[in-house]
Order: structure tokens, then sequence, then C-alpha cells
């Protein structure tokens, strides 16, 4: 059967399961006659669904957006129906300017926050994605620069709402840019795993031997998320950095101090647990330099370890 033998029924059903207004303005234009006639006839029920779709869509990004911006500790929007309503019309008119780059249909983002949940959102979806896009329309609307940063803080949130609050660490006011057990589920979009084992200190990250058992680790532990992690390193009973409580609230720093100090006690105690036999200490540590190019001696030896003599690495 032709697109063509297809009757106005089919068409008209057709047509409400496009998701967005640029794949139905697309469809309009690619069959004119047959497509549009239809739509032309029924365009008010076509549009409702559309939009009925898109909103659904936009209720769950405002989730995310709340979640992020406003509220930790809600996975529902807490924005004023003000708030929202500045939100709402702010997603509309990015995806209209970017119509003709469908990278952000509002349905797959918010699928791919619904069906996979927060932790799974790509980095794209998040603040860079955004940002990038919206400088590019800042920069075409020649916005300057004071301009730009006075009426940014205020575009969505109102002000009287902002938060004070500090990281339980280092008393840093950081406001709704803090972490804790609700949110850690979207850490890796600010600070990703390959971000933590480089806080690895000396040269444990150039040891082949070491970070092919750790990455073997993960893959046959799919079950640690990075709450889990966190939780385990904040358990950990290794060092001075005073007590890390996972109901309190830390600033990113603070949390990348965490894996800077802990991460690598954390995989040699994971070791210790899973039975692997821990080998003698190398004299030079974690800053040994033979490890790195050296395979039986990385085998022979632990790293995983404090250097009891030599220099730093390099
Ligand atoms: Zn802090
Ligand atoms: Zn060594």
């Amino acid at each position: 059967m032709k697109f063509s033998d297809l009757s106005a029924d089919v068409i008209d059903d057709l047509l409400t399961f496009i998701p967005d207004f640029s794949t139905l303005s697309a469809a309009l234009l690619t069959s004119k006659q047959q497509v549009y006639t239809v739509f032309q006839s029924r365009p008010k029920s076509i549009l409702a669904r559309v939009l009925e779709e898109n909103s659904q869509a936009v209720r769950t990004i405002e989730n995310f957006f709340s979640f992020r911006y406003k509220d930790q500790a809600s996975p529902i929007s807490r924005l004023e129906p003000i708030e929202s309503s500045r939100f709402r019309r702010a997603l509309y008119r990015l995806w209209l300017v970017l119509r003709e780059n469908s990278v952000i249909p509002p349905i797959s983002l918010a699928n791919s926050l619904e069906m996979a949940g927060l932790d799974s959102v790509p980095a794209m979806y998040t603040e860079d994605f955004f940002k990038d896009e919206f400088e590019k329309i800042i920069r075409a609307r020649k916005v300057d620069e004071k301009t730009w940063s006075e009426r940014h803080d205020k575009a969505i949130l109102n002000r009287a709402t902002e938060r004070q609050d500090q990281c339980h660490r280092c008393h840093a006011v950081c406001g709704v840019n803090l972490w804790g057990a609700s949110n850690w589920s979207i850490l890796k979009g600010y600070f990703s795993r390959g971000e933590m084992v480089n806080l690895f200190p000396g040269n444990l990250t150039r040891n082949a031997v070491e970070m092919n058992a750790f990455n073997v680790y993960f893959e046959q532990n799919p079950q640690i998320d990075d709450r889990m992690l966190i939780e385990q390193l904040m358990a950990l009973d290794v060092d001075e950095s005073g007590v890390w409580a996972k109901d309190k609230w830390y600033c990113l720093e603070c949390v990348k101090e965490l894996f800077r100090l802990r991460y690598w006690k954390w995989w040699l105690e994971k070791k210790r647990q899973d039975g692997v036999t821990i080998e003698e200490d190398c004299w030079y540590g974690y800053n040994c330099r033979t490890q790195r190019h050296a395979q039986p001696h990385a085998q022979r030896l632990n790293h995983l370890c404090m250097p009891t003599r030599g220099t730093g690495p390099n």
C-alpha cells in the first residue's frame, strides 16, 4: 500500500502520533496535498494532541529543573506558579528557536529522564548543553555581559526563594549547589567516574594491572551506584578528614576531597573483602614509577600504600 492510498482517518491518526511541532511542520511540508488537507480539516484535535504530549514532557523536565535548582529534596516540582510559567515559556521558546536542530525533542528528553531515572541523564541534557545553545542565542541577540548576568539569576526563580544552605564540611554557602543523599543520583553529570578515579594519588592510574582489576570490579558489580559508593567512602574510618555524614549536604569541592582522600583506600578495602591476596607493599607506594611500565613489578607488589621512600611522582 502506498501512502497515497491511506484514508483521511488513518492519516489523522498518524498525525496525532507526531511528537512535536517541528516534526508536524516537516510532515505538513513533505506531503503537502494529502497530509495538509487532513490537517486543515482537523487542526485543532491534532494540535491539542501534540500539545498534550509535550506538556507531559515539559512537566517531567520541570520536575528535574526544580530538583536541580530549587529543592534537591523533592523529585516533584516545587516551582511557584509564576516560576513554573516562566520555565515552561522559556522551554517552548528554546525549542522554537532550536526547531531546525532536532537534538532535544521534548519527549525524548522527558523519556530519558523518566524511564532511566535521573541518574542516567546524559551530560548533554544538563547544564552544558543548554548553556551552549543559550549562549548562541544570547550572542545572536547581542545581549551584553552585564545585562546577561543581572537577568540570568532571576530569569525563572524568584530571588526571595534563593537558598542560603551551607556545605556541612567547609561551610561555603552554596544554595542548591549542594550534594547529598537525595541527589547523588545526578552527580555523574558534574563529577564523572573517570574524574573520580583520576583523584587516585601518585602514579596509581598509570598502573595497568591495578586499573584493569579496578575496572573489572566495577563491571562485575554494576549495583555500585554513586550513592552506594559515596556512602561507603563516608563510612570508612581511615583518616582525620572529619566526620562525613550521609544525611548532610556537601559542596562539589568537598565531595571531590572525599574521593581524593579515600577512594584508593576504599579500593584496597574492596580487594581485601573480595579475598584478593594483597602483596607486600612497594617501598615507593603509590608514587612508584616502575609500576607504570613494568607489569611483573606491578603484579608482585602492592602500590595501594603510602610511600616510605623516594620523592613525589612524575
Ligand atoms: Zn565544602
Ligand atoms: Zn613499585
